[in-house]
């Protein structure tokens, strides 16, 4: 076989890349010919941007649960077998980075998403993996258990064992444009994928005087209801009013993917519940009531402005047809209170639609887990693995979906080890 064949190349160069790459450098030393196609100008772009520039990278509670994908069988195993475990122990004790926990979430323990790039970046480079950036691969073909890889800028390249890591389509600033599915139609007739959807998005809604809350925050809860009212998804966490008009936040992105699904499959009376409080409706009736024998002579604003944001005071009050810059919390009467306390514990928003590509955070769809072996080998196509966002499988926000990256990763590198 001539030198020019590489072992194996990985197509995409974000944070599955970047894992897969480390893992087969830390089993072959420099003893393989390993390479990174990347079609940016630099590796780990997404990867620099998650956590908020801190990157929550895993999660001490890795739940299959909440994971979508279409073989949860197969998830499982994969997370047993690699999961936050082995992710945290190669972290620390081979790339060198100290990890810390904030609750269940593990960030790097600078806070910093470069530290985790950076730890990828020297590793390989160590191990003598190389890398290729500013090129774009538009075609691969596979000819006698041979990968025929072509960019943009016409070169080619050979490979056994080729990885799709290209990513899903969420933030196509950073390099991810949905490629794997365009790949993976080339090699097969019959490509085994899902389109690739935004999740873990906002939520849009064209209730009457929703954008004063636009940058409001506040701890709560959201339960997703379709058409016919029944609960489909709930979360809990922060709610964020967005300049849109809409709402997002942790706890709001968590059902997202719910709701696109319901959308998208024509369901347009999709209602967001939301609890603005974090508490029953009952407690908000009680602190209320107290309020008022306290802080009688206040307008509501300012007498309820150490339990609720003022924001939230007006905004729901106005619902009611009520100021609260101008009533006394003793205008208020039990049944008002009562009402009041309802909207605060269950104001319900009619979902119009969601947050796009570019401003989801995951996608979901991709090539189905069920047509991947357990070491993330296409069934049918030996040789060629697909890992990350690339693969349908997305979950929730806390370090999930990083996590599912360098789940994919780590076992396509040990399915790889086996075939060099
Ligand atoms: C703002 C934001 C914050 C996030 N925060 C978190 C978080 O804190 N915790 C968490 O668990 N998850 C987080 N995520 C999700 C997480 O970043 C992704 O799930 C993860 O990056 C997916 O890794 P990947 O390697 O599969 O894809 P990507 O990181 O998207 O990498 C794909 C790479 O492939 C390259 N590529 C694409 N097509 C081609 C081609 N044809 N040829 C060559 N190269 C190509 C791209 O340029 C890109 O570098 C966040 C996402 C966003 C957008």
């Amino acid at each position: 076989m001539p030198n020019s064949v590489y072992d194996c190349i990985i197509i995409g160069g974000g944070a599955a890349g970047l894992y897969c790459a480390a893992r087969l450098a830390k089993t072959f030393y420099s003893n393989k010919r390993f390479l990174i196609i990347e079609a940016g100008p630099r590796v780990g772009r997404k990867l620099a941007l998650t956590g908020s520039g801190r990157c929550n990278l895993t999660n001490t509670d890795i739940d299959p649960d909440k994971y979508n994908t279409d073989d949860p069988d197969k998830l499982v195993s994969c997370l047993n077998r690699y999961g936050y475990t082995e992710t945290s122990d190669f972290y620390e004790n081979v790339l060198g980075v100290v990890l810390e926990k904030k609750g269940s979430l593990v960030y790097p323990s600078t806070y910093k998403s470069s530290t985790v790039v950076d730890a990828l970046r020297f590793f390989i480079s160590d191990h003598s993996v190389e890398t290729e950036l500013k090129e774009r691969v538009e075609s691969i073909s596979e000819e006698k258990g041979i990968f025929e890889i072509r960019t943009g800028s016409g070169r080619t390249f050979l490979a056994r064992n080729t990885v799709i890591a290209t990513g899903g389509i969420t933030y196509p600033s950073t390099g991810s444009t949905g490629d794997a599915l365009r790949l993976l139609e080339q090699l097969t007739e019959e490509p085994q994928v899902i389109p690739f959807k935004p999740a873990l998005t906002s939520l849009t809604s064209d209730i009457s005087g929703i954008k004063a809350l636009a940058g409001i925050r506040c701890r709560g809860e959201v339960k997703l209801l379709d058409g016919n009212g029944a609960v489909k998804d709930q979360s809990e966490g922060e709610i964020l009013f967005t300049k849109e008009g809409g709402i997002s936040g942790i706890c709001v992105m968590d059902v997202s993917d719910t709701a696109v699904r319901l959308i998208d499959n024509g369901d347009t009376a999709v209602k967001a519940v939301l609890n603005l409080t974090g508490k029953s409706a009952g407690e908000i009736f009680q602190m209320i009531c107290i309020r008022r024998q306290m802080y009688a002579h206040r307008t509501c604003a300012d007498a309820l402005s150490g339990m609720l944001l003022r924001s939230i005071t007006e905004f729901v009050m106005k619902q009611m047809n009520l100021k609260c810059d101008k009533m006394t919390l003793r205008d208020l009467n039990d049944k008002q209170i009562a009402e009041l306390s309802n909207l605060l514990c269950a104001f319900t928003v009619p979902v119009t639609g969601y947050g796009a590509a570019d401003k989801a955070q995951v996608s979901s769809g991709g090539f189905r887990l069920s047509a991947l072996d357990d070491n993330m080998q296409a069934v049918g196509l030996p040789g060629l693995y697909v890992i990350g966002e690339a693969v349908n499988c997305n979950g929730i926000c806390g370090g999930y979906n990083l996590q599912w990256a360098w789940t994919s990763a780590a076992l396509a590198a040990e399915g790889i080890a086996r075939n060099v």
